[in-house]
């Protein structure tokens, strides 16, 4: 049977079987049809069945999450941990706890995840999870108790060498922190269960910093590979909360302004760059609205979402070297890439996991726009939460110079791998094909090696 007929009944079969899951569907479509060209040269992928048993996760727990609010009252929510590969190490991958979570959500992340960190090229599966709990106006009691009842259960299935989560959007060093503290109630056990801990109980230097810094050296990675850099480029970024905000961090340092961040509300442009320290003080120790930047500075803008154009993202229609998408799934759109480029935008490199739409990206590699995937460009910060488990299990600690060291060359092997494989392949520079046959081929060759499991 051709391969591009074995893809689609893959992808009809998945339909079929696990009805209602849009993202997971384009996160299953973009990697199998990338894999057409190493599936025609490779049989062997198709006589062991890789295909149809990586798209079915190794095991999925779905589990009620019951907590007490501020005023008595009893709340339920949906707790989720897809372990979806663990053909190349323990699975790991973080958990989000945001409304719009639902098992398809969880399930795109995961697969995303798989490839992500095989890319990293150290040994860790693949898996994600979380709630549809919202910690946006919650108490800090509540999200302590929230935690604490999300652990309750989660304790059953993870463990440092099994199951190794850490955070996303809605989870940052303070809900690690109580589920940590939940999680050694529960087992008595003091391990690296978790990463993207506090500093003074097991976490690693650089973690915080990692998505953000790591997908600034990604871009720069592609932009010196065509003799040019970050330096002096007007940047925009999408999202405010941590991978934004290291990116903004990160790209200073390269000699870049970034212009833009966002959150759910709105976006601000300061055309003389965003005040990273004003942005940090706002959006993670006071955790207040982006409006709040315009007391510090007044000559920045703040649009409110309802003023962005119908259908596309505020963000986009600034004018700018290099963006990066760095808020979540589907932000940037056909429109918003056709916008970008009109203004000259020359790189689009993802922080986020699948900013991109499959229309936008189609565009930006019919347009010859850099692109870095978010499996490649975001790697950053999952492998530094390797770091932190390495360190863990050896019970040492590393220095911030040192994790940094490792992240930089870790994200330079990551595009040299990328970059290699797409001409491997005779589509010399696109990394999505290239990150996406890179990524797969240690997990199927792992899954071969392991026989029928
Ligand atoms: N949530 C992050 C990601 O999308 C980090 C996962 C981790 O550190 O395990 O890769």
């Amino acid at each position: 049977m051709p391969i591009k007929h074995v893809i689609e009944r893959l992808l009809h079969s998945t339909r079929q079987s696990t009805p209602g899951q849009a993202e997971f569907y384009q996160a299953v479509e973009e990697v199998l049809v990338s894999l057409e060209p190493l599936l025609a040269s490779e049989p062997k992928y198709l006589h062991n069945n890789v295909l149809e048993r990586l798209v079915i996760p190794e095991r999925q727990i779905i589990f009620r999450v019951v907590w007490m609010d501020d005023s008595g009252k009893i709340q339920t929510n949906i707790g989720y941990r897809v372990q979806f590969n663990s053909a190349i190490g323990p699975y790991k991958g973080g958990l989000r706890f945001h409304p719009s979570v639902n098992l398809g959500i969880v399930k795109f992340l995961g697969f995303e995840q798989i490839f992500k960190n095989s890319l990293t090229g150290l040994a860790i599966g693949g898996a994600k999870g979380g709630s549809n709990f919202d910690p946006k106006g919650k108490s800090e009691g509540e999200i302590m108790r929230f935690c604490q009842a999300f652990m309750s259960e989660l304790a059953k299935y993870v463990g440092e060498t099994k199951d190794i989560p850490a955070g996303d959007i809605g989870v940052g060093g303070r809900e690690i922190g109580y589920m940590y503290g939940e999680y050694k109630r529960l087992t008595g056990r003091f391990d690296g269960v978790l990463t993207g801990k506090g500093l003074n109980w097991g976490g690693s230097l650089a973690r915080t910093e990692a998505t953000g810094y790591g997908s600034v050296y990604f871009a720069e990675n592609i932009l010196n590979k065509q003799g040019d850099s970050l330096k002096g480029k007007i940047c925009t970024v999408s999202g405010a909360g941590n991978v934004a905000l290291y990116t903004i961090q990160k790209l200073y340092e390269m000699g870049a302004t970034p212009v833009t961040c966002s959150d759910s509300k709105g976006m601000l442009y300061d055309k003389d760059g965003i005040d990273f320290n004003t942005l940090k003080t706002i959006k993670e120790i006071k955790r207040q609205e982006l409006s709040e930047y315009l007391k510090h500075y007044p000559n920045a803008r703040y649009i409110p979402v309802d003023a962005y154009e119908k259908g596309t993202n505020g963000v986009w229609s600034i004018p700018c070297f290099a963006a990066f998408p760095s808020a979540t799934q589907n932000e940037l759109n056909l429109r918003d890439i056709q916008t970008l480029h009109h203004n000259g935008c020359r790189l689009v490199n993802e922080g986020a996991n699948m900013p991109s739409t499959p229309e936008a990206i189609a565009y930006m590699l019919a347009n010859r726009i850099l692109y870095g995937p978010a499996k490649a460009a975001n790697a950053g910060g999952v492998a530094t939460s390797q770091l932190e488990m390495s360190q863990n299990a050896s019970m040492q600690k590393w220095s911030f110079s040192e994790v940094d060291t490792k992240l930089h060359a870790i994200m330079k092997s990551i595009f040299d791998l990328a970059y290699a494989t797409s001409k491997e392949f005779n589509e010399e520079g696109n990394l999505m094909l290239g990150a996406n046959i890179a990524g797969f081929r240690k997990v199927a060759d792992s899954m071969i090696d392991q026989g029928a499991v």
